[in-house]
């Protein structure tokens, strides 16, 4: 198959309509303008050496330059991959050497990177070469070849470097485009970083396959997002964050639900979002969708946009894209009935062919009918909606009973006093293992263990009730908004 190139088809069927635009001002490209400034940014790579199957890595906050150089891999056969600038110049130069690139483009973050051999070039030169370049013959790609390099989050260990295709991006677009109702007159912000999926492929790809507007923001700050959300000149209708950038949306001082009516809806995903906390924004009249995915398969699972269907099936992520085939399956390995929880395997068009230069993490990842194990714990109600239950790593066995963290974390985040909670399952001589929670209470709440655990215990059954809690200032979260878990079990000294 050919790569599915729809800004080629919208540079003749929409020409004049914007593509890609900056938030903060800056250079905006209709679809005619883009499609050429990718086939100059295939002149461009070829001219640097990045030719099939090569990488070039970018060290960038969000810029216009990321899409058009991955676009314009697609066309060549070559790789883009982002890195999380988040990471520490150590981590960065593991990933670099793991991902061994020709070229590495980037912004002033390039500088923590001055000693790595490879050859480096800054994104504004990268701009100013792409606009002077001839624009290379119209060549299709293959839909077959990856084109895209992202790495894993790193929550539940290092992170893995996932291969994309052009027709695993294509299936997530699809899938996202539709229950997220997407379409030409649609702008997404995008201010979730490009170095992980949501960023670079769920809210770039299904936008340019309908030919709608991306609004292309550095990064997220909690006012200069809300001030965006709400500007009439940018007309932006979806949003696309990790949970706790919604909720931090929802405590800064400008919120104002009135100002939001234009967006048809805020999607999150990524992390647990507790039904509590949706349900406040629907309470405000804002549409806000739980979502589910991963690196190695895009977007999985979506909500519908009907407020109705949001609150009756809040604690949701949602209905499966319609491209994916999927198993739910018991430990012993047959399937799951409705409601029962099981681990979800998925296969289809959307899902990586493997992880780079990792043959035997590649391996387990797949079972052998070639069902990718999402290591994630579901239940399927009669409707064919899923709810993630937990990591199958994170579920402890407490007195014989199975416990789910993110379960206990849900009804942590319903109290009240509390605006984050994480909890582990801690080694424990009566029990086998106990819950131990974190957590981070709301400003100038009280740190009343006692009262906490037991309004929780209202809703919890006993061996779930948390054994103790930690109140901290903080909870230490990948670049994707993840509660590292394993940084928590540190504090506890183990
Ligand atoms: P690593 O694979 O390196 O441990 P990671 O799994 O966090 O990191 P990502 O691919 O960014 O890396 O995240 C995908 C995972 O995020 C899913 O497998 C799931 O565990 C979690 N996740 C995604 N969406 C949701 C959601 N809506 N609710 C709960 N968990 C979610
Ligand atoms: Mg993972």
């Amino acid at each position: 198959m050919p790569v599915p190139d729809f800004v080629r088809l919208h540079a003749r069927a929409r020409p004049d309509a914007v593509a890609l635009a900056s938030a903060g001002g800056g250079a905006e490209f209709t679809y005619r303008a883009l499609d050429s400034a990718i086939a100059s940014a295939v002149t461009f790579l070829r001219k640097a050496g990045v030719t099939r199957g090569e990488r070039v890595a970018a060290l960038a906050r969000n810029c216009s330059e990321t899409v058009i150089l991955q676009l314009a891999c697609a066309r060549a056969g070559a790789i883009l991959a982002p890195l999380n600038w988040r990471l520490a110049p150590a981590e960065l130069c593991a990933l670099i050497e793991d991902c061994d690139p020709v070229l590495l483009v980037g912004d002033d973050m390039l500088d923590c990177l001055a000693t790595s051999a490879v050859p480096k070039m800054a994104m504004a030169e990268v701009a100013a070469a792409i606009a002077a370049e001839a624009p290379a013959p119209f060549e299709a790609g293959d839909a077959d070849l990856p084109s895209l390099m992202l790495y894993t989050s790193g929550t539940s260990g290092k992170p893995k470097g996932v291969l994309l295709t052009e027709r695993n991006l294509f299936a997530t677009a699809a899938n996202f485009a539709v229950l997220g109702e997407v379409g030409p007159n649609s702008a997404f912000l995008v201010d979730s970083p490009m170095f992980h999926v949501i960023g670079m492929v769920t809210n770039v790809r299904p936008t340019l396959m309908m030919g709608g507007r991306i609004v292309v923001s550095s990064g997220f700050d909690p006012a200069t997002t809300l001030a965006r959300l709400g500007d009439p000149d940018l007309a932006i209708s979806h949003y696309f964050c990790v949970p706790q950038m919604a909720e931090m949306l929802r405590a800064a001082p400008g919120f104002d639900p009135d100002r939001l009516r234009g967006l048809k809806a805020v999607f999150t995903g990524g992390a647990p979002h507790p039904a509590a906390r949706i349900r406040e924004w629907l309470a405000d009249g804002i549409p806000i969708v739980d979502g589910y995915g991963m690196t190695e398969a895009g977007t999985v699972l979506g909500m519908p946009l009907d407020p109705a269907i949001i609150d009756r099936k809040a604690g949701s992520a949602g209905l499966l894209g319609a491209t994916i085939e999927r198993r739910v399956a018991a430990a012993d390995g047959s399937d799951c009935a409705p409601g029962e929880v099981g681990e979800l395997l998925l296969r289809g068009p959307n899902v990586c062919a493997g992880y780079w230069r990792n043959p035997a993490e590649t391996a387990k990842a797949f079972t052998p009918e070639g069902f990718f194990r999402t290591g994630d714990l579901v239940r399927e109600d009669e409707d064919g909606f899923f709810t993630l239950v937990d990591r199958k790593k994170e579920m402890f066995i407490s007195g014989g009973e199975n416990v789910y963290p993110a379960e206990i974390e849900a009804v942590l985040a319903g109290h009240p006093s509390i605006a984050q909670a994480a909890v582990l399952g801690v080694p424990d001589a009566r029990w086998g293992e106990v819950g131990h929670a974190f957590v981070l209470l709301h400003r100038g709440a009280e740190p009343d263990e006692q009262a906490i655990l037991a309004a929780c215990g209202e809703r919890l059954a006993r061996y779930k009730l948390p054994k103790k809690i930690h109140f901290v200032a903080d909870l230490p979260r990948t670049g994707s908004g993840k509660v590292i878990k394993s940084a928590l079990r540190a504090l506890l000294g183990e």
